[in-house]
């Protein structure tokens, strides 16, 4: 079962980016609106993200580095409504035989902290007093230490940050009410304060996507039975190529996916008569039965039961926002 874990920290575990990804994920679905996330070298030395969530039980802990080790799906009928952000019960398994790992954890209900250690293929089975708040700390050292044909594809330090960076932005702007904060090297570089009025939800955007996009971009409301589109394109009068400012989101979670892509540039060049490329910040969400989004291990993708019905959807509602600025 370790070599599995091994194998299936290739899937999962791309490079430190990834296991930033997967442990925020876990640190949002333990209900933490506090996520606190520290970096060394890139995350090559270091990654620790520790949260206010509802904690790890300690009778739970070693089990939770165990592979298919999932406390969010009881039995197999729930993949289909799959809410949570976590299910597959393998990151942590995945992430812990490439790395030093440890999980230190307390809940609610215990006056103590419990901490538990693995390291590559071995983990220690002792579960050690520690001193925590109610919540949880994941501490990734040494990052492929054992796979040296994986830390070779490490870029440098400063592109791993990027990329780390670059996934807290996209899970921040989905998630505002939660407070998030980055540091590298000891140094704060990005403070998410949690937003819970729609200024401050503005101000959020604003802060990720720059003032520039927030000024310039029309605003989306979209309604049609269980399928509702929110979020900001950028207006046409505005344009420049941003490609780099895309994200999307279908039920809160972030994805890369062909059909929404591909309908907002169509969207466009239905209502401009020209190829556009513009900036998006978009959020679908819509009845989680018809849409799967157990199709990779990385989660990034989904597939919609009514793709031609979603695709449609999008399209009018761009078409209706870019409309309502020529009113
Ligand atoms: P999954 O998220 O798919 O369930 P993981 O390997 O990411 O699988 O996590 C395994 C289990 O460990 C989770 O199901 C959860 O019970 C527990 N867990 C992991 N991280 C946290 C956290 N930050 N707070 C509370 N529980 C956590
Ligand atoms: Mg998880």
């Amino acid at each position: 079962p370790q070599l599995a874990n091994q194998i299936a920290a290739g899937e999962v575990v791309e490079r430190p980016a990834s296991v930033v990804k997967e442990l925020v994920e876990n640190s949002l679905d333990a209900g933490a609106n506090r996520i606190q996330i520290d970096i060394e070298n890139g995350g090559a030395s270091l990654i620790r993200v520790r949260d206010n969530g509802f904690g790890i039980p300690k009778a739970e802990l070693a089990l939770a580095l165990a592979r298919h080790a999932t406390s969010k799906i009881s039995h197999i009928d729930d993949l289909d409504a799959i809410l949570s952000l976590g299910f597959r019960g393998e990151a942590l398994a995945s992430i812990s035989s490439v790395s030093r790992l440890t999980l230190t954890s307390r809940t609610q209900e215990q006056s103590e902290a419990w901490q538990v250690y693995a390291q590559g293929l071995e983990m220690e089975t002792t579960v050690k007093p520690a001193s925590h708040p109610v919540g949880t700390t994941v501490e990734v050292e040494n990052l492929f230490f054992n796979t040296p044909a994986r830390r070779k594809f490490l870029r440098s330090d400063k592109t791993e940050f990027a990329h780390i960076d670059e996934v807290i932005r996209r899970i921040a702007l989905a998630k505002s009410a939660i407070a998030f904060t980055l540091t590298h090297n000891g140094k704060v570089v990005r403070q998410y304060r949690s937003a819970l009025d729609d200024a401050q939800k503005l101000k959020r955007v604003a802060a990720i996507c720059g003032d520039d996009f927030i000024r310039h971009a029309l605003q989306i409301q979209w309604k049609h039975e269980d399928l509702h589109l929110s979020g900001w394109v950028a207006s046409p009068t505005f344009y420049r190529a941003q490609n780099d400012l895309n994200y999307s989101y279908v039920n809160g979670r972030m994805v890369r996916d062909k059909v929404i892509n591909h309908t907002i540039r169509q969207a466009y060049a239905e209502y401009l008569g020209n190829e556009q490329y513009p900036a998006f910040v978009l959020f679908l969400d819509l009845n989680p039965n018809e849409v799967d989004v157990n199709v990779h291990p990385t989660k990034h993708e989904v597939r919609f039961h009514q793709s031609r019905l979603i695709h449609d959807f999008i399209c009018q509602g761009i078409i209706n926002a870019l409309s309502s600025e020529q009113a």
